[in-house]
């Protein structure tokens, strides 16, 4: 898949599926017949329906320049034939410079040993790996842009095993991606940071390209909880980084981990907001009560759960964390490696999975929904104004075959045509 740094003016659309891509680029262009969702419709105090219309958008210098009435006239500007425009899609939590994808399907082996197991295996196999991990990390980004995604936080390992090679070959896929897709990346201590020698190599990450501090639970791994998160809580501050820990752990541990990490945000309040927990098991294995609380606290500390929504022996108090103001985002993890084959690459299939298990039927809460494939941008807020897109953002968006996000959500509607920064992608 070819990423284009601007779209044909003249070009028109293909027949019906996607904007046409050309090779004559220019860097504004104008969008006709562009559905843009503008209310609520009610009954009474529910909401039955979104209304949408038909705009004119007007694109310059990765931006949304203006966006007007209709125009379907306007012989020079590309017909988006009605479908939805929507913001771009970003998977908040994936490992692009691990995986198998792109080459032949392997599915995952019987492990023993836990996450240390693991461990074991990763030593063993992942000098293979790095010699391909380039170009298998640019196949798994025309996957995710092929699904809307524009944007990914991805983890990289960095351990004795990989070194610093891992994070290398994944800035040169990145780089060459750099006009359709953009990442910020988390130093992850897949091996521990004192379980195998890594504070050398935490330590050189942490002055490169890199946006956050990662972590893998400390106390099953490393064997001390507070030793390994006061470690990863001084590196991210000495550096000015966020935190993005693995938490796999749903026992005593898990919980204890969780609270002491709202301690330490607590006593460093630089990093509110900076702050992420992925997976945090423990959560879904608490009693409701201890989930209020500790959803209140991770609210208050302003510390935000990443989550695959996993289903069947686990289910994540994700109504509660919202309840609480506690922001969460989504991620594919695997698309398929040696953890799991399940990824699917869609973040819009996530809302959709955590509609179905959390019962967000309506239109309002199939819309609301959405936030979960966007990272928290809505174009209407919850009382259907209008507040995406407006002239100045960054032209990063999707156009959908659906008639409102409920729709998009319920149905997983297919994804036409990615923009990103003002490029088409396809
Ligand atoms: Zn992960």
């Amino acid at each position: 898949m070819a990423i284009l740094p601007g779209l044909s003016k003249s070009a028109g659309l293909l027949g019906g599926q996607g904007l046409k891509k050309s090779d004559d680029m220019v860097r504004t262009y104008t969008l006709k017949n562009v559905r843009l969702e503008t209310g609520f419709e009610y009954e009474g105090e529910e909401v039955v329906h979104t209304k949408t219309d038909l705009f004119s958008v007007n694109i310059g210098d990765g931006k949304i320049r203006e966006i007007l009435p209709n125009n379907p006239g306007n012989n020079n500007a590309i017909d988006a034939k009605g479908l939805l425009m929507l913001p771009a899609f970003k998977d908040m939590h994936i490992h692009l410079d691990k995986t198998f994808y792109g080459g032949s399907w392997q599915a995952t082996r019987r492990r023993t040993g836990g996450v240390k197991g693991m461990i074991a295996l990763e030593q063993e196999i992942l000098p293979e790996m790095l010699k391909d991990s380039t170009n298998r990390a640019k196949k798994l980004i025309e996957l995710l842009q092929s699904k809307g995604s524009s944007f990914a936080r991805s983890h990289v390992n960095i351990e004795p095993t990989s070194k610093l090679q891992s994070l290398k070959n994944l800035e040169i896929a990145l780089a060459q991606k750099k006009d359709g897709f953009k990442a910020e990346l988390v130093a992850f201590p897949q091996h521990g940071v004192f379980y195998t020698d890594t504070v050398p190599y935490l330590k050189d990450a942490a002055q490169m390209d890199i946006d956050f501090i990662g972590g893998l639970d400390p106390y099953t791994i490393d064997g001390a909880i507070e030793k390994t998160i006061d470690f990863t809580v001084q590196l991210a501050l000495d550096h000015n980084k966020g935190i993005d820990i693995h938490l796999h752990e749903s026992g005593q541990s898990g919980l204890d981990t969780v609270t002491y990490l709202i301690k330490k945000v607590n006593e460093n309040p630089v990093l509110r907001k900076k702050t992420f927990i992925s997976h945090c098991f423990v959560l879904g294995k608490l009693e409701k009560t201890k989930q209020e609380e500790i959803a209140e606290q991770l609210g208050a500390a302003g510390v935000a759960i990443v989550s695959t929504i996993p289903f069947g022996s686990l289910i994540m108090p994700i109504p509660i964390l919202y309840k609480h103001n506690v922001t969460v985002l989504t991620g594919n993890d695997s698309i398929i490696d040696h953890w799991n084959t399940w990824g699917s690459g869609s973040v819009l299939q996530k809302a959709n999975l955590m509609a179905q298990l959390y019962g967000y039927a309506t239109e309002f809460l199939l819309s609301r929904s959405l936030k979960l494939a966007t990272a928290n941008l809505l174009p209407l807020d919850d009382k259907g104004v209008q507040q995406w897109p407006k002239a100045g953002d960054a032209a990063d968006f999707v156009l959908i075959d659906a008639n409102c996000s409920a729709e998009a959500v319920s149905r997983v509607s297919p994804v036409q045509s990615l923009i990103s920064q003002g490029n088409i992608v396809y």
